[in-house]
């Protein structure tokens, strides 16, 4: 995309820009960007606003580091919004939620998780269980999957609920370090699943 064919001029010089998560896809935040918060943004790969309330550009994450990473930049039908894709490093909203709108999303936390997992490996910090099971290659991890499935079976067959529920969460979590080993998503999964879905319809 180039900023040149974005049309500032409906607006006082500013469009409206929506931020989706690139994995949940849930909604973040809506800011407005003149042509330089444009530039800026696909200059730095990371958001930038301007902000109307303090009339200057305002690149988000940078006081609390929670940045918006860019992953795609769409621009709508006519050219007047846009739509961006970004990761996130921790809550979007300065009240300290996810989203700045209070939608509920069924199963978002799933995609939270694995974005939390993707930066525990990003980060390389030896010190986090993520980032050293995932150092230690993937049929070390798909060993886990494979434990934690067992344990899962074993609990499946008494009554402690609690240690059940446990166990599926075990289950999840080491399931979705093992995706990111294969360099799949989550979102993948589902479109697979969505698919078996529309052919037995
Ligand atoms: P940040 O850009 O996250 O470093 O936050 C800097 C300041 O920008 C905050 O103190 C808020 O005033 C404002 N701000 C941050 N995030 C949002 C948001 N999602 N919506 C509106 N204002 C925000
Ligand atoms: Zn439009
Ligand atoms: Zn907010
Ligand atoms: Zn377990």
């Amino acid at each position: 995309m180039r900023t040149e064919q974005i049309n500032f001029k409906k607006n006082n010089g500013l469009i409206p820009v929506i931020i989706q998560d690139y994995k949940s896809l849930e909604v973040l935040m809506l800011g407005y960007m003149n042509k330089t918060a444009l530039d800026k943004t696909m200059l730095e790969q990371k958001v930038t606003f301007y902000s109307r309330t303090r009339k200057c550009l305002w690149t988000k994450g940078e006081v609390s580091g929670n940045y918006l990473k860019v992953v795609d930049i769409t621009p709508d039908c006519d050219s007047d919004c846009l739509l961006i894709l970004a990761k996130t490093n921790g809550p979007t909203c300065h009240l300290g939620t996810t989203s700045c709108f209070k939608t509920f999303i069924p199963n978002s936390f799933l995609y939270t998780l694995e974005r939390i997992i993707d930066n525990r490996i990003d980060s390389q910090n030896s010190s986090s269980y993520t980032f050293d099971l995932f150092e230690k290659g993937i049929n070390k991890i798909a060993q886990k999957v494979g434990e934690e499935a067992i344990e899962l079976i074993i609990e499946s067959k008494d009554n402690r609920l609690d240690l059940f529920k446990n166990e599926a969460a075990d289950l999840l979590y080491h399931f979705i370090i093992l995706l990111k080993a294969k360099g799949i998503s989550l979102t993948e999964i589902e479109q697979t699943l969505k698919q078996r879905n529309s052919q037995s319809l």
